[in-house]
């Protein structure tokens, strides 16, 4: 079996996010006297940020002082935990980690959770899953995009590379693995971002970061579709639906096997 590095993504893997959007419009709600109704604070559930919340949106847009209440709130917002600790957890997703590191074994090493979350709410976050009983707590690492949490986990595995006998790739366990397969386009299409980010110490030595996703798998979390591949990025993702222990007892096998093929076999497929 080929050596992995193992990272897990929080937010809608191992966390209902999906709850955090009503809660944050019932604080703004509040903070900027918005006057919306219970259906309307519900109704944020179909928004990824709060700044597309329509009574928000519009609230910005009457003009520079409201736009200056409305960032205040947001900092305000941010510096406080209770948003992220009273996420919930989803159902077997602790369980389902553990079997993520205990079936793949010594070559695979656990990089813990990562997220992209800001930095000021890395200590809830840790706080969260160690509430949540999920192992390794404290490998936590807070990214800016998932852009970034590629770059960086990327830096982890060339860097564990020298540790293992062979050049290991990345298993990434994310429910945002179709914004990973675009960002890696973009990593691997566009040479400026490699460049960039090895000047900039992001990237070490020369290893290309082709070489790496050739070797690596994205899964899916939540994703129904058996799999998908990004040829340009040289990038695969398997589905994992849900973290029932019937449904990884199917996934976990099927990626054992597929972990050993080089994702360039099957691209034209
Ligand atoms: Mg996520």
């Amino acid at each position: 079996m080929a050596e992995r590095v193992l990272g897990i993504d929080i937010d809608n893997t191992l966390a209902r996010a999906t709850d955090m959007m009503p809660t944050l419009a019932g604080i703004y709600n509040e903070l900027l006297n918005l006057g919306m109704t219970p259906d309307e604070i519900e109704a944020a559930r179909h928004y990824q940020r709060t700044f597309e919340i329509p009574q928000i949106r519009a609230f910005i847009q009457r003009g520079e002082d409201q736009r200056t209440l409305y960032y205040d709130a947001r900092k305000e917002i941010s510096a406080n935990p209770h948003i992220y600790l009273d996420l919930e957890s989803l159902p077997l997703a602790q369980e389902g980690v553990r079997q993520f590191i205990e079936q793949f074994g010594g070559p695979v090493f656990f990089a813990g959770y990562w997220t992209v979350r800001s930095q000021a709410n890395a200590p809830a976050t840790g706080q969260w899953l160690n509430n949540h009983r999920y192992p390794h707590p404290e490998r936590l690492t807070a990214c800016e995009s998932p852009k970034d949490k590629l770059l960086r986990l990327a830096r982890l595995t060339i860097h564990h590379n020298q540790y293992f006998t062979t050049p290991p790739g990345l298993l990434l366990i994310d429910d945002s693995a179709d914004a990973l397969g675009e960002a890696a386009i973009q990593l691997t299409l566009h040479d400026q971002f490699e460049t960039r980010a090895r000047r900039s110490g992001l990237l070490p030595g020369d290893y290309p970061i082709k070489e790496l996703f050739r070797k690596s798998l994205v899964v899916g979390f939540g994703k129904d579709e058996k799999t998908t591949v990004y040829p340009a990025a040289r990038l695969r993702i398997v589905s994992l639906p849900d973290w029932n222990p019937d449904t990884l007892a199917h996934v976990i096998p099927f990626i054992q096997t597929e972990l050993g093929k080089p994702n360039d076999n099957r691209l034209d497929t």
